[in-house]
Order: structure tokens, then C-alpha cells, then sequence
């Protein structure tokens, strides 16, 4: 079967197609743009070389429909007709408290996103356009949602209520929901069969490092806790966003500036985290060299997020009574040495060496600790496409 996967962005969408007895991918790429002037396609079929096409794309229709047109064009295209694409996969980003797993879409399931979509006010409503549009264009074509959020629903009562008045939760549904669940449910399904074993009984903590970063603590194969909240805002400090800070910086940083609500959040979203510390970049490869050659605020910022992946990896220590392994993955964590060193460096107190050598290795699965480490540490690179197709197959065949 060919698999269409799907994960549309406030502005942008990706696409990949997936042989699903292979796993296969057949072509893939990126719609950059959408609603703004400048908008093109990047698209790779399997086995050549990258082609750019300048397109207008006013909305995800037209996004969608070119997609369609690369990989059915006579040149370039990877099939030959609309009808060889057999189910599309679609990230959704929120499915609030209703989606504990993927589901085939259906009207209630539309009605469902959109009932999460306060809660996801940039990506649902994108998500949604994304399932109407492949549904108009491909009728009759099972379509699957595959939800951000799903991965963390295991997560009991303490991990995921807020010290707030309890109606937060019963009435205004706020609550830790946690994201890049389908990436954590995919690295820790992996470690244990790259470890050859059973996922039922390991812990595993996963760190999710990237232009967004979470970590999840992940006991017998269900997430128990994750960094994450009731937005992608929370834990770390990530790219350009904050992560966890005092409540009470909202109210005081607004009111020294004069921001309305909306302004003060937009800081926290946009202009904080590395890039806000660093003043630089929020690419670490950009904070990095700029560290390397001696810029003080930028070793500041890659410091901090060390010892904030480190402190709560701790934690997750202390809310599983233990950890069998951690893994990076994500741009950062499988791309990083210093950081998965760094982190590493702040983790000696739980028996753990880092081999220098695996360490600087790039593109694999591997084991970077070294055989005496108390707890095993590994790099696994994501693949959440793949999770999202298999997800997709498995519900469409059913
Ligand atoms: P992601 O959001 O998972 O696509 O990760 C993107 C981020 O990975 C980029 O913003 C970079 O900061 C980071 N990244 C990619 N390659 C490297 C590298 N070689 N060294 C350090 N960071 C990297």
C-alpha cells in the first residue's frame, strides 16, 4: 500500500509517501510559505536530486494540490495516478483528553478536532484544513489522524494537574497534555528492540531535542510524565521559546513594557529561549560556533539548556525509581556530541560514561555510553512519518 503522510503547519506543510511493505520512501518534501507571498515547493522523489518549484499557494488547497501534482507528474512523479495513493496519515497536533490513540477520520472526529482547537488555536484548525482537502481531492481514500498528544494520555492525575483551582481542569480542560508524543512512542519502541528487550520492562527517558525540545519519562512503554504542558510552551527552554518560568514574569515583564497579554506571550513564543539568551540564533549550530569562538552569552544559553535537560532527566529518575536508558533524539540530539555530552557531564552521579567515540558518530542507531555505564545511554534517530504510516496502515486495513 502507498501511504500519504501528511503534517500541515500554520504556514508550511510536509509530505512524504511510504511503501508500506518496504517502508519506503517514494518521494517527499516541504510546502513552504503557505498564505505568504514566496511560497514554493521542495520536492524529492526517491533516488533523485531535489527540485524547487515557485508556486502561489494562498491556502493549504493549493499546497495540497501541488503535492498531488509532483508526485503523479510524468517527469518526476513517483506514481502514476491519484488512485495509487491507498490511505493518508495526518499529524494532528491536539486531541485534547478525547484521543488516546490514532483514528480513522470520520464527521465526529472532525468535530472532535475542532472542539480541541482552543487548545491548539496555529495547528489544529491547519490540521483540519489538511484532512478536508485530501478528502475532496481523494474521495473515498481512508484518511487517519494521528495525534501530538495521544502518547501522553497514560500520564497519571499528579503528572498532569496543575496547582490550580481543580474546575481548571473539569471546566477549562487545563492540564499537561505533552507533545512529540508520536516521536516519543517511536524512539521508545525502538530502544527496546534495538536492545532486544521486552519495552514492558524498561524505563526509558526520552529526550526529544530539537528546534522544540520535550522529554518524556516512559515506564514499561507508557508515557508516566513529560515536560510538555498544556501548550508546547512548557519545560525546556527550547529554539525561541521560554519553557517553564515563574507565572508571575507575565504579569511583571507586560506591565515594565506596557504589552498587552498577547504581546508579553508573543516574547515568550518567539524571542526567548536560545535565540533570547544567546541573542544570536536559535540554531544550535549557529549558538554553538558563536560559543566555540568565544561569545559569552551564547555559552550561557547552550549551558542552560544542558543543565535543564539534566534536571529533568533527574526528575524523571526520581518519578520512575530509576531509568534503564536515555536516548536523544530530534536536530539537537542526534546531531549534537557536545550536548549529549554536556548533559551527560551533569549525570556521573547515576554511573553514567560517555564513549567519545560512539558519541561523535552521526545518522545511526547507536549505544554512546560505554559498556560499564550504569545505564545505557543511545542516540535514535526519529521518525515520525513512519510512525504516523504504520499507524495509518494498521487502522486503514482493519
Ligand atoms: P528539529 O526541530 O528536530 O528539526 O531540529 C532542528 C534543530 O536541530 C536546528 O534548529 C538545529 O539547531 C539543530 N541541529 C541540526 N543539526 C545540528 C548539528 N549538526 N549540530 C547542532 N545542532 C544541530
Amino acid at each position: 500500500m502507498n501511504i500519504l503522510v501528511i503534517n500541515c503547519g500554520s504556514s508550511s506543510l510536509k509530505f512524504q509517501l511510504i511503501e508500506s511493505n518496504t517502508e519506503a520512501v517514494l518521494g517527499k518534501g516541504l510546502c513552504e510559505r503557505i498564505g505568504i507571498d514566496g511560497s514554493r515547493i521542495v520536492y524529492t522523489p526517491a533516488g533523485k536530486d531535489k527540485i524547487t518549484i515557485e508556486s502561489p499557494m494562498p491556502t493549504h488547497t493549493e499546497a495540497i494540490k501541488l503535492v498531488l501534482d509532483c508526485l503523479t507528474d510524468a517527469e518526476n512523479g513517483v506514481i502514476a495516478s491519484l488512485a495509487e495513493i491507498n490511505a493518508v496519515g495526518h499529524r494532528v497536533v491536539h486531541g485534547g483528553e478525547k484521543f488516546a490513540s490514532s483514528v480513522l477520520v470520520n464527521d465526529e472526529v472532525i468535530a472532535a478536532i475542532e472542539e480541541c482547537a482552543d487548545l491548539a488555536p496555529l495547528h489544529n484548525p491547519a490540521n483540519l484544513i489538511g484532512i478536508r482537502v485530501c478528502m475532496e481531492l481523494m474521495p473515498g481514500v481512508p484518511e487517519v489522524a494521528v495525534f501530538d498528544t495521544a502518547f501522553h494520555q497514560t500520564m497519571p492525575e499528579k503528572a498532569f494537574l496543575y496547582g490550580l483551582p481543580y474546575e481548571a481542569y473539569t471546566e477549562d480542560k487545563i492540564r499537561r497534555y505533552g507533545f512529540h508524543g508520536t516521536s516519543h512512542s517511536y524512539v521508545s519502541k525502538r530502544v527496546a528492540s534495538f536492545l532486544g528487550k521486552d519495552l514492558a520492562d524498561l524505563k526509558t527517558i526520552v529526550c526529544h531535542l530539537g528546534n522544540g525540545s520535550s522529554i518524556a519519562a516512559v515506564n514499561g512503554g507508557k508515557c508516566v510524565d513529560t515536560s510538555m504542558g498544556l501548550t508546547p510552551l512548557a519545560g525546556l527552554m527550547m529554539g525561541t521559546r521560554c519553557g517553564d518560568i515563574d507565572p508571575s514574569i507575565l504579569e511583571f515583564y507586560a506591565g515594565k513594557h506596557g504589552w498587552d497579554i498577547h504581546e508579553v506571550t508573543d516574547v515568550l513564543n518567539k524571542k526567548s529561549g536560545v535565540l533570547g539568551v544567546s541573542g544570536v540564533s536559535s540554531d544550535f549550530r549557529d549558538v554553538e560556533e558563536a560559543a566555540d569562538a568565544g561569545n559569552v552569552r551564547c555559552q550561557y544559553a547552550l549551558e542552560a539548556f544542558k543543565y535543564q535537560v539534566a534536571k529533568i532527566i533527574g526528575s524523571y529518575v526520581a518519578a520512575m525509581n530509576g531509568v534503564d536508558a536515555i536516548v536523544f533524539t530530534a536536530g539537537v540530539g542526534e546531531n549534537s556530541a557536545t550536548t549529549r555530552q554536556g548533559v551527560c557531564d551533569y549525570l556521573g552521579y547515576l554511573g553514567i560514561t560517555i564513549d567519545a567515540e560512539a558519541n561523535g558518530k552521526r545518522g545511526e542507531e547507536i549505544v554512546i555510553s560505554t559498556a560499564d555505564s550504569k545505564v545505557k545511554v543511545l542516540v535514535i534517530p526519529t521518525n515520525e512519518e513512519l510512525m504516523i504510516a504504520r499507524d495509518t496502515l494498521a487502522l486503514a486495513t482493519k
